[in-house]
């Protein structure tokens, strides 16, 4: 099975573990799961790949900051309702550390506290080897693909190479969150899947 090492190490870490072949059945799974209910998303190009959205927009009231005209409203809608999606920009195969970092605020903030539960979505390509090439992974991919999807006239952003650690106005990664082991405050599962996803 996929990911067996690292589901067991993200079980050790607290969280329920789901595993998926693909995208859309990782969508699809998500939509039986949360019905009935509101739900936030976070900005992330693996939600939008894996057509998620709209699944849930069937059965739930969706917030989504990314298809709202009015995106500083759908944050603090998003920031209320009692489920939360979000991508991991990394997980330390190691020792199953989620690592998130965000400009903004609101989808790391979400992950922290604030729901009844929240979703971390993974493709292969989020597993990094440990923390340091977690980390290694987000300042200089992530964050400058990231620049580079927003038009921001960062370093990152212009060269397309490499994080230059820039006082930039347009900066975009500006907190970094690493969740340990899982916080207690609310449900937490972590579905991961064997298919390239968002950056
Ligand atoms: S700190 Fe600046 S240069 Fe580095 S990834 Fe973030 S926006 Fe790009």
């Amino acid at each position: 099975m996929a990911f067996e090492k690292l589901k067991a190490t993200l079980e050790g870490n607290g969280y329920t573990v789901s595993v998926f072949s693909t995208g859309a059945e990782a969508a699809r799974y998500l939509a039986d799961e949360v019905k009935g209910t509101s739900v936030g998303l976070g900005g992330s190009m693996t939600l939008k790949e894996m057509g998620v959205e709209e699944l849930l927009r069937e059965n739930n009231t969706v917030y989504w900051h990314w298809s709202s005209t009015d995106p500083k409203e759908a944050h603090r809608q998003a920031a209320s309702a009692d489920v939360y999606l979000l991508s991991a920009n990394a997980i330390a195969e190691d020792t199953g550390e989620i690592l998130n970092i965000d400009g903004t605020g609101n989808r790391v903030s979400s992950s922290l506290f604030g729901h009844k539960k929240v979703y971390f979505v993974a493709g292969r390509n989020k597993i990094s080897p440990d923390y340091e090439s977690a980390l290694y992974r987000l300042r200089n991919v992530v964050s400058p693909k990231n620049a580079q999807r927003l038009g921001r006239k960062t370093p990152c952003a212009v060269k397309g190479d490499k994080c230059y650690n820039c006082d930039s106005p347009e900066r975009i990664c500006n907190a970094l969150v690493v969740f340990y082991k899982k916080i207690g405050s609310m449900d937490r599962e972590v579905i991961l899947v064997d298919e390239e996803l968002g950056y």
